[in-house]
C-alpha cells in the first residue's frame, strides 16, 4: 500500500493552499488502495501545519525548523526533502507545481535518482502510479508511470478538490540534514512584484483581459471585475508585451499556468499559447465581440458582444448581488 507524502510550501510562514488540495486527493488514494498520507514541511510553523494538514486528512506531518529554511534556497531544500525521503520512505512525494515547487521537484529528484513527472493534473494508484499531465500546449493527456520505486510528482494549484476530514495530525520531525551546508547560491532578498493581489496560481477565480481591451487605462475596467468577484487579473501575452501590465499578470506558455474553477477571458482571442496557460480551468467564460474568435471552442459561455459594455455591466451586477 503506498505511503504518500505531501510538501507544504510556506513562504514566510504563509502556507500554499495546493498542500492542502493535494493531500485531499492523497487521503482518497488512501482510502481506496490503504497507506498512509504524510506531509512535510521546512522552517514555518509545524503546529499549525499539523492542524491544517489534519483537517484534510493527513496522519503526520513531519517538519525540520530552522532559519536556513528562509528565505528559500533550493540547494537547502532539495538537501532536507531528500533527507526525509530516505528516512521515511514514501512511495510518492508531491510537490505543487509553483515557482519553488517547479525549482524543488526535479533538485529532489535528482539526489533521490528517481522518477520526476511535473505539471501534473490527475493521480491514480492501482497496485503502481499512473500520472496524468496536459501535452502540446494542453491538447491532450498523456498518463504516465514512473518505473522507479519512488517518484516525485509536481501537481497543478486547483487540480485536485478540497475536502475536509477534520482529524488531527500527528507531529514528528527529522533531520534535515542542512546544518553546515555551504550553499552555492544564497537568496539575499525576495523583492515581491507588482501583480495582482491574489497570486493567479493559486486563485480559485480570475478574470483576464486581451488586447480587446485596447489600451493600459481600461485594465482597471478588468480589475474592477475581478475585484468584485474576490478573482485575480490576468492577461495575454500581447498586453505584457505592449506594457500594459505587468509580466507577473501574464497567463499562457510563456506565464504562468492557472487552473481556477472560473476563468473569465475578456478580449482574448484564444491562441494556442493562451490556451496553454488556462484551458484546464474548470468553467471558461469568453467575452469578445469576434463570434469567429478560436477561444469560443474551449469556453463553456461564450458572450459575443464588446467588452466595454459587458464588463462594466456584469460588475454591476456581481456588486449588487453580493452586496
Ligand atoms: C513562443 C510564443 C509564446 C507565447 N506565449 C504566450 C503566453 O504565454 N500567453 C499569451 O497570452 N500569448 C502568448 N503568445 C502570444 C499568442 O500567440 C498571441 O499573440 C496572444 O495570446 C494574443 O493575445 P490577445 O488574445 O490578447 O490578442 P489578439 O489575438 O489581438 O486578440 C484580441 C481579441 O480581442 C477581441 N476584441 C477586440 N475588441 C474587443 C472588444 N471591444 N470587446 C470584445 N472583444 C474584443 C478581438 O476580436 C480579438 O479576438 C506567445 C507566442 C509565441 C510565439
Amino acid at each position: 500500500m503506498p505511503n504518500i507524502a505531501v510538501f507544504i510550501e510556506q513562504r514566510d510562514g504563509a502556507m500554499k493552499k495546493v498542500a492542502w488540495q493535494m493531500i485531499s486527493e492523497a487521503r482518497r488514494i488512501a482510502d481506496a488502495g490503504g497507506g498512509e498520507v504524510w506531509s512535510v514541511i521546512l522552517g514555518g510553523d509545524p503546529a499549525a501545519a499539523a492542524a491544517e494538514a489534519g483537517k484534510y486528512g493527513a496522519d503526520k506531518v513531519w517538519s525540520a525548523g530552522g532559519d536556513e529554511f528562509n528565505p528559500y534556497n533550493s540547494e537547502i531544500y532539495g538537501t532536507a526533502l531528500a533527507a526525509f525521503c530516505k528516512a521515511a520512505g514514501p512511495d510518492i512525494l508531491l510537490i505543487g507545481s509553483t515557482a519553488m515547487g517547479k525549482d524543488l521537484g526535479p533538485k529532489v529528484a535528482a539526489k533521490l535518482e528517481c522518477a520526476c513527472i511535473s505539471d501534473a493534473v490527475g493521480l491514480k494508484f492501482d497496485g503502481g502510479w499512473e500520472v496524468r499531465r496536459p501535452i502540446f500546449a494542453g491538447k491532450c493527456f498523456t498518463d504516465v508511470t514512473p518505473t522507479s520505486s519512488m517518484a516525485v510528482v509536481g501537481i497543478r494549484p486547483n487540480a485536485f478538490i478540497l475536502e475536509e476530514k477534520a482529524a488531527p495530525a500527528a507531529g514528528e520531525t527529522f533531520d534535515a540534514g542542512v546544518s553546515g551546508i555551504d550553499a552555492k547560491a544564497v537568496v539575499e532578498r525576495i523583492e515581491a512584484g507588482g501583480g495582482g493581489k491574489i497570486e493567479l496560481t493559486e486563485a480559485e477565480v480570475i478574470v483576464s483581459a486581451g488586447r480587446g481591451i485596447k489600451g493600459a487605462e481600461n485594465f482597471a475596467l478588468i480589475e474592477k471585475l475581478a475585484d468584485s468577484l474576490g478573482a485575480a487579473a490576468g492577461a495575454s501575452r500581447a498586453i505584457v508585451d505592449a506594457e500594459w501590465v505587468e509580466y507577473s499578470h501574464q497567463v499562457g506558455q510563456t506565464g504562468k499556468t492557472v487552473g481556477p474553477n472560473l476563468y473569465i477571458a475578456c478580449g482574448i482571442s484564444g491562441a494556442i499559447q493562451h490556451l496553454a496557460g488556462m484551458s484546464s480551468s474548470k468553467c471558461i467564460v469568453a467575452i469578445n465581440k469576434d463570434a469567429n474568435a478560436p477561444i469560443f471552442k474551449v469556453a463553456d459561455y461564450g458572450i459575443v458582444a464588446d467588452l466595454f459594455d459587458i464588463v462594466p455591466t456584469l460588475t454591476d451586477e456581481i456588486g449588487k448581488i453580493r452586496s
